[in-house]
């Protein structure tokens, strides 16, 4: 009588399909029908019995209950599998054994459904064919957890955690469990944070208190890759994040509670915090207003016990609350970011990717003028180590419409428009006030004109000169800091772009020579070809493209060793070309290329014409002096007569 509900079924019923099944006639037990209700009932208050509800129990019918949403699109999926389950298994197979099946073999079973899930036509009709061997350097999993767990009947269950590389539908997976594995599955999609999911198997509940000792963890170097499973702390993942919102929840219901049973509410400084955070309360005033108009009568108390120490309370929540974006900034540098961008797939298919199509087309028509493996090494050097004399600014150059833009927009997404310092308003004075302390990864200036802001002294020319070669700059800042100035130092990443046309000419504010030495701080790319009106108006940024073609790039170029940028190019400012007498000083003291292009630079700011006319003062005053090795400065020296 499997799968009928012997409750509700009537004892005729029950006499007429038990005969079918034995093979007599339906009526075939009539005659027995005293007995049959004796043996009946019997057994209907046997099964009762077994079913009483257990908390456990309790929970998994909870869990069970609740509807499958097929459209759900997750990246955390608590999956149950197990026989109470009811599911349309393919013609002529039974359900897994599941009390022998290892926590094991259910993980690369649920890994295999979402990694090579059967095809769709097939759904219905498809025969159950052999899974394939899970190798793929790119898995959908990203963790996965196996709990095992034994109904009151002691068959087994489980209960699979997965967390996905992105969202996905679990449709076609649960139909690949279904008829490849022959595997029984209802997905929840209530738990939708891995916290929760991971808690639910491995946190024991006065519901539910039996949980599994040895869980079943897998990360992708199970699959064959990089992490350690043995490195996975189930406890730490089954803590509920503090997220501000739902703590002042929880405080609130607390005190619905409290006021329902008379009791005297509680307030402490995390829900304090927990009130700042949601509600933004960052004043003294603001905070203590709040208190009076909406907090409870244990806030207010709280507030007043505490009034000397808010101003404290809010700076400690500040923190509390900026902490782990800080941690997160901190903890990775800003190429590795790239790197790690490059790695993944792209999210709007590779070969279809209209982003990953324009810059191929942007670099083809401009190779004339623009080698992208430079550019790549060079937007590299920047990236890790900011600017300095021997990195110059990339400085992407070009008129509209050809694509200068489009290459690099993509930065916005990869470090977040938080991180990145836009270009300041023309004319604004405190124009550069966030590079303090701002959290900044990059400075990223489109359709910057560098004259035109020197000239409206929004960005100086010495501030430009300091803090484009990495050096201690002041900014000014409002009044209310300090004395309205703050030393700051850039060593993070900075790309410019400008329309070439009247890009370095002169102002009545900013000379020639101001103008020479902004020029050397840059290293420009140049862009010459305009594609199609319209061309790049639907092209959205893909940052994961822009990542693989600097990393591709910059190694391309790492690898061709024959065509340093600066041996290949003719000398021009900045490479000592004005000055008589450099490029054979530079052939006898034989220099790397970044000392030459140093020393080059050094030399323009003492404004040498030839390298004859300085006195070996006037050497040992070069900055880039201390960085020359011993025999170095002797050759040079000798080369010059100044000894
Ligand atoms: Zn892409």
């Amino acid at each position: 009588m499997e799968g009928k509900d012997l409750e509700y079924i009537s004892l005729g019923e029950l006499r007429k399909q038990v005969s079918q099944k034995l093979g007599f006639f339906p009526d075939a037990l009539d005659i027995r029908k005293k007995e049959v209700k004796k043996l009946a009932t019997e057994l209907i208050q046997s099964q009762q019995e077994a079913c009483a509800q257990t908390p456990a129990k309790e929970m998994l019918d909870k869990l069970l209950a609740e509807e499958e949403n097929l459209d759900a699109r997750q990246e955390v999926y608590l999956i149950t599998i197990s026989h109470v389950i009811q599911a349309t298994l393919p013609d002529g197979c039974a359900y897994a054994d599941l009390d022998s099946l290892e926590r094991k073999a259910v993980a690369e079973a649920v890994l295999n459904a979402f990694d090579d899930p059967i095809p769709l036509q097939a759904n219905a009709a498809g025969r159950p064919r052999a899974p394939r061997v899970v190798d793929q350097p790119t898995s959908m999993g990203d963790l996965i957890v196996v709990y095992k767990e034994l109904h009151d009947d002691d068959t087994a269950h489980f209960h699979v955690v997965v967390k996905l590389v992105k969202t996905f539908r679990f449709k076609r997976a649960k139909q690949t469990l279904q008829m490849r594995h022959l595997l029984p599955s209802h997905f929840s999609c209530s738990h939708t944070l891995l916290w929760s999911a991971v808690r639910y198997g491995y946190i024991g509940t006065p519901k539910k208190p039996d949980v599994d000792e040895s869980p079943w963890v897998g990360t992708p170097s199970w699959a064959g890759f990089a992490k350690d499973s043995a490195t996975v702390d189930l406890f730490e993942l089954s803590q509920e994040p503090f997220r501000p919102g739902s703590w002042r929840k929880r405080r609130e219901e607390k005190d619905k509670e409290a006021s329902r049973k008379a009791a005297r509410t509680k307030f402490e400084k995390l829900d304090l915090t927990a009130i700042m955070m949601s509600k933004h309360l960052w004043s003294k005033d603001g905070l203590i207003a709040y208190a009076q108009d909406h907090g409870t009568a244990a806030m207010q108390r709280f507030v007043h016990n505490n009034q000397k120490q808010i101003g404290a309370f809010i700076k400690e929540g500040k923190e509390w609350a900026s902490a782990k974006d800080n941690a997160d900034f901190e903890a990775i540098d800003d190429w590795s970011l790239v790197n790690q961008a490059a790695e993944k797939a792209c999210p709007h298919g590779e070969s279809v990717c209209l982003y990953k199509k324009a810059v191929q087309e942007i670099f083809e028509r401009n190779q004339a003028t623009l080698d992208w493996k430079q550019l790549a090494q060079a937007l590299r050097a920047i990236l890790s180590g900011g600017p300095s004399k021997t990195t110059p600014v990339p400085f992407l150059v070009g008129p509209s419409n050809s694509g200068k833009s489009t290459v690099v927009f993509p930065f916005d997404d990869l470090y977040t428009p938080k991180r990145v310092f836009h270009k300041p308003a023309l004319g604004s004075s405190f124009g550069c006030r966030n590079l303090v302390g701002g959290g900044k990864r990059l400075i990223f200036w489109d359709d910057f004109p560098p004259v035109a802001f020197a000239h409206e002294k929004t960005v100086p020319v010495s501030l430009f000169l300091s803090l484009f070669q990495g050096k201690y700059s002041e900014i000014q800042v409002s009044q209310s800091f300090n004395d309205g100035n703050e030393d700051v130092r850039w060593n993070r990443g900075v790309i410019f772009t400008c329309k070439q046309e009247g890009l370095w000419e002169t102002t009545a504010r900013v000379s020639a020579e101001e103008v020479r030495h902004m020029r050397n701080r840059c290293r420009e790319f140049s862009f010459t070809q305009v594609l199609q009106p319209g061309a790049l108006k639907d092209v959205t940024a893909c940052k994961r493209c822009m990542c693989r073609w600097m990393v591709e790039g910059a190694a391309a170029q790492d690898a061709s060793p024959g065509l340093q940028p600066l041996l290949a190019s003719p000398a021009r400012e900045g490479e000592g070309g004005g000055i008589a007498g450099f490029q054979e000083l530079l052939a006898a003291v034989q220099l790397p290329v970044g000392a030459a292009q140093s020393l080059a630079e050094d030399l323009e700011e003492l404004g040498a014409v030839s390298v004859a006319e300085l006195t070996s003062a006037d050497w040992e005053s070069l900055n880039v002096w201390a960085t020359l090795r011993t025999l170095q400065k002797r050759r040079l020296l000798q080369h010059v007569g100044a000894v």
